[in-house]
């Protein structure tokens, strides 16, 4: 994806900014973050969807009162559909443990059984759900088309690729 639509979706969601450069990490070890090193592994026809995705992710933070403590992985493309890796960060996770008096104490551990995550995790299959009916290129609708390689094309894009293919 270009890096104008990249810095687009950093600006609007901060959870979308990327860290360290692919150069600082080599230079540090070895990449471990990939998002922050290669960005958004798709071509710009799914921007629009990503931003979606987003906005959700924001709007169920925004409901819960809780700051997105979300952490992306990994945005690519894999066999024609959308792939949306993360996790989350562990300053909201662990046990919190609460001792009732005169009761068994109740321990709530957030990250399984965590509505919020749950509603999230549904959030980021939808959307890669949805990617096979989007043309990767250029945004219009799509469907899974094998070429060369597996990718998702609106009919234009497809006779475009297979021109090239030839
Ligand atoms: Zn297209």
């Amino acid at each position: 994806m270009t890096d104008k639509l990249e810095k687009a979706l950093a600006e609007r969601y901060a959870f979308m900014k990327k860290g360290r450069t692919l150069d600082q990490q080599m230079k540090s070890g070895g990449i471990d973050d990939l998002y922050s090193a290669f960005g958004c592994q798709c071509e710009d026809g799914w921007y629009d969807l990503l931003d979606e995705i987003c906005a959700k992710i924001q709007t169920i933070y925004n409901e819960n009162g809780r700051k997105p403590n979300i952490i992306i992985d990994q945005i690519k493309e894999k066999y024609g559909t959308l792939r949306f890796y993360y996790h989350f960060g562990d300053k909201d996770q662990g046990i919190h443990a609460f001792d009732c008096i005169g009761g068994p104490s109740v321990k709530f551990m957030p990250g399984k059984g965590d509505e919020l995550y749950e509603r999230i995790a549904e959030i980021v299959s939808w959307g890669e759900d949805r990617s096979g009916e989007i043309c990767e290129e250029c945004g219009k609708p799509g469907t899974i088309r094998d070429l060369m390689y597996i990718q998702t094309l609106c009919d234009d894009c497809y006779a475009k690729a297979a021109d090239q293919e030839e």
